[in-house]
């Protein structure tokens, strides 16, 4: 099976110049209704999509995953997730492990000693059927460094033998489940990116990918999927907790004015964006919302500041107006918004050149390239179960 992250998916993608290129080319190749043929199905996936030839799998698969670039971490990503790893597990359990993105092996005659084997794959029990005893053979090996971060279950189920942990089929595929699931979710961070550039096509999958997820998560929506809501400060990124509590004079404008003010204002008002040209009143239609729930974080963080930025720097407040898109004003309404730019939240690589202190990463963020994208995944995180995993 070709795995859509795996060395040959990668050969595929960099033939047509990358992976940009590859999803600039895409809409050339396929189509809306091909790419949704892979999501829209209910008990079983259809034999025509389980059975496309690589390349238009590739395609369809990454049409999806350019769409979801306009809403990492929403209901959408769940679904488009899930649906295409039961068509891929469908496929694993028929054919075999080659070029699969994880590390794995199939053993060597003899390499489990004899007497293990009787014991693992229950070779005294006679009454086994065969269906039985081929899924108790163990056939594959992984290198224990690459298998634990991938492994949920117990390691008492597992034979591990120096160094290495010995699988069957069964376990190599949840293995590989738990790696594209991984892999799927950087994916769609990394595009998150590019989303400004890529063509009208997949602002179109991406709008027909959200009506299917609404039906499927009728009940979930109501609760809320990643959408405008009450700041979780507890979910924020290391860099933005740091700005949080006030910084030292050559940072201060930097921390404040162009980090807090962007994240937190995305992060409550709009945390997917449709695109970057977006003004406030495009998502809100009371300003209150920025000013009682917003500009006191960012105010209260500037007192904190050693010194304090607003007692002498005051006219910094317009400058937070000027950032926010309302242009350089002190009282601001709604329809000012639009006069400048709102601006985005800086990219993780734009921090770490510009305040390089304020970048203290923690497990969450590898992988990631902007805060905005660290609060997304983990307000997914938490709504998927206890904020672990990441
Ligand atoms: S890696 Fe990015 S999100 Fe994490 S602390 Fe650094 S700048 Fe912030």
């Amino acid at each position: 099976m070709m795995d859509p992250f795996g060395a040959r998916a990668r050969e595929i993608i960099g033939e047509f110049g990358g992976i940009e290129d590859f999803l600039m080319k895409i809409p050339m190749y396929t189509t809306v209704e091909e790419a949704l043929e892979r999501i829209t199905w209910e008990d079983e996936p259809p034999e025509e999509v389980v059975e496309l030839d690589d390349i238009r799998d590739l395609m369809s698969f990454y049409a999806l995953l350019g769409a979801l670039s306009h809403s990492p971490y929403g209901l959408e990503m769940e679904l488009v997730r899930d649906k295409n790893l039961v068509i891929y597990v469908k496929r694993l359990s028929k054919g075999s492990f080659e070029g699969l993105s994880i590390n794995v092996r199939r053993i060597k005659e003899g390499e489990i000693p004899e007497k293990d084997r009787l014991i693992l794959e229950k070779l005294r029990y006679r009454e086994i059927g065969d269906d039985e005893r081929e899924k108790l053979r163990i056939g594959y090996k992984m290198w224990l460094r690459h298998f634990l971060p991938l492994w949920d279950g117990s390691l008492r189920e597992i034979y591990i033998r120096n160094s290495w942990a010995y699988l069957r089929r069964e376990e190599v595929i949840e293995v590989w489940k738990k790696a594209y699931e991984r892999s799927f979710e950087r994916a769609v961070t990394i595009l998150y990116d590019i989303r400004d550039e890529l063509p009208e096509f997949y602002d179109e999958l991406y709008s027909r990918i959200k009506s299917v997820a609404e039906e499927k998560f009728k009940e979930r929506f109501k609760l809320g999927g990643v959408s405008a809501g009450p700041l979780r400060f507890d979910l924020f990124p290391p860099c933005v907790k740091k700005a949080l509590e006030g910084v030292g004079s050559g940072m201060r404008n930097y921390a404040i004015t162009v980090l807090l003010t962007s994240f937190l204002s995305y992060a409550r008002i709009c945390p997917t964006p449709p695109s970057k040209n977006i003004r406030v009143k495009d998502c809100i239609k009371d300003i209150s919302i920025l000013e009682k729930e917003v500009l006191p974080v960012i105010i209260e963080a500037g007192n904190r500041c050693k010194p304090p930025l607003f007692e002498d720097q005051p006219n910094e407040i317009k400058n937070i107006w000027y950032h926010l898109g309302f242009g350089f004003t002190e009282r601001p309404s709604l329809e000012d918004s639009g006069n400048s730019t709102w601006y985005f939240p800086p990219n993780c690589d734009k921090i770490r050149a510009n305040a390089p202190e304020l970048c203290r990463p923690d497990r969450y963020c590898r992988g990631i390239k902007n805060p905005l994208t660290y609060y997304l995944r983990r307000l997914y995180l938490e709504r998927k179960g206890g904020g672990e995993g990441g």
